[in-house]
């Protein structure tokens, strides 16, 4: 018996917020789309991301504003569309776990911070933050930096990930490779899997790291990738205070980013990013801990974690090759070299999912792809539904 053939619009490989992104935004717009994923939802950059929606301030320190750092600047009023559901993606759901993201420096960066925002660029993006209206850990009399707050905010990504899931979960689905292939058919990529055979009208890769060997799967040499790897610490302890924000050193870059989560028992856990944890990528992970533990001892010396656990957890970043592995500023759509119906994306930033939202769409416009199919499903469902990744602080301290 031959294959059924399976017409639709667009398929989408990779269950990260890339590829949920795009199957909320692209069937709101009233497209076929279908996504699968290998592992579990949200696997890998995205479960391990801090969830810090930013508008790039961060990144301005490093030197002038540039166009894309503009590009960043309209992100965070773009989430908050869409968390009132006024949005492309109706994230109605998504928990945010913070509306206040602090900068703060230590008492050597102060007045190169104030004279920085007091620029007339960032006026209305940052404001300097009374005393009185410290976050708790900063609240101590021997405290002696300034502190920002930027209008960046932080979402809770598990939930982000179940609600951009949850509208769509008929059409996700689970894949195992070893019985499934990518092939060409003449300049056009189509997808053999249970039984089927699924012809899309576009084809995305949102894999991830994983883009990689799709690319080579379908024989393409380009877009390249680049993978910039880290090593993230955890703390999980008994301090209760919550705290979002970078401490800046005396580099453009955050010396140390902290993030406040629970566990799934309610236990607070600090994630640790920054420098420490790009600095930090190959070290092993005992000694980074050690520098975890001076880096807070040094900077937030009245806080007492309690009897803390600690843990590392080293990811690659995934994006498009850069001259010098420098790191991106857009997210980044391109179009495979060997056939002519697919798109490698990444997003390079969980906030810049609404750039790469509607590049996607400008690229479909641009080829005049409207809605057109209407597949029927139902031959994939013994495929399964993949499940929703766990957190890493709810793993990697068992
Ligand atoms: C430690 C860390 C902290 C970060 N913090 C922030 C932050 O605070 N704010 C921010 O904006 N950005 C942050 N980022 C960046 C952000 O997380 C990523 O840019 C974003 O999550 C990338 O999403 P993605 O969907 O492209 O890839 P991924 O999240 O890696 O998802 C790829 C998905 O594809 C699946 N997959 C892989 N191969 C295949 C295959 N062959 N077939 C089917 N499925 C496949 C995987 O299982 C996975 O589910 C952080 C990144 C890291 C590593």
């Amino acid at each position: 018996m031959g294959r059924q053939i399976i017409d639709t619009d667009i398929a989408i490989i990779g269950g990260g917020v890339a590829g949920l992104w795009l199957l909320n935004q692209l069937r709101n717009r009233g497209y076929s789309v279908v996504l699968f994923e290998r592992e579990a939802l949200g696997s890998y950059q995205t479960i391990g991301s801090q969830g810090m929606i930013h508008g790039g301030i961060k990144y301005a320190l490093a030197g002038a504003l540039s166009n894309s750092s503009e590009t960043l600047a309209a992100m965070p009023a773009m989430w908050r569309q869409c968390l009132r559901g006024e949005g492309k993606v109706d994230l109605r759901g998504c928990r945010v776990l913070s509306e206040d993201f602090f900068l703060w420096s230590n008492a050597g960066m102060q007045s190169r911070l104030a004279s920085f925002f007091a620029s007339r660029l960032l006026r209305g993006r940052v404001e300097r933050v009374a005393a009185g209206r410290y976050p708790a850990p900063l609240r101590s009399a021997d405290f002696r930096g300034q502190v920002y707050r930027l209008e960046d905010l932080v979402l809770d990504v598990p939930s982000l990930v179940a609600t951009l899931a949850q509208r769509h979960r008929d059409v996700i689905f689970a894949i195992d490779w070893q019985h499934a292939a990518l092939r060409r058919l003449r300049r056009q990529a189509v997808l053999d899997v249970q039984g089927c055979t699924i012809v899309p009208g576009k084809l995305l890769l949102t894999a991830g790291a994983g883009n990689e060997a799709l690319l080579t799967a379908l024989g393409s040499t380009g877009p390249a990738m680049q993978r910039r790897p880290l090593q993230q610490v955890l703390a999980r302890h008994q301090y209760s205070g919550d705290l979002f924000g970078h401490c800046m050193g005396s580099n453009p870059s955050p010396r140390l980013t902290i993030s406040s989560h629970r566990d799934s028992a309610g236990r607070p856990v600090w994630y640790l990013g920054g420098d420490l944890a790009t600095n930090g990528a190959d070290e092993e992970p005992a000694r980074l801990i050690a520098r975890a533990r001076r880096e807070l001892a040094d900077l937030l010396p009245w806080v007492d974690l309690g009897d803390a656990r600690w843990a590392t957890l080293r990811l690659e970043r995934a994006e498009p090759r850069q001259a010098s592995l420098l790191r991106p500023d857009s997210a980044f759509v391109g179009k495979l070299d060997s056939v002519d119906n697919a798109l490698a994306a990444w997003p390079t930033k969980l906030t810049l999912c609404p750039d790469l939202g509607d590049q996607v769409e400008r690229q479909l416009a641009a080829e005049g792809m409207l809605p057109r199919c209407r597949p029927d499903l139902a031959p994939l469902a013994p495929l399964g539904r993949p499940p929703l990744a766990s957190p890493y602080w709810d793993t990697l301290f068992s």
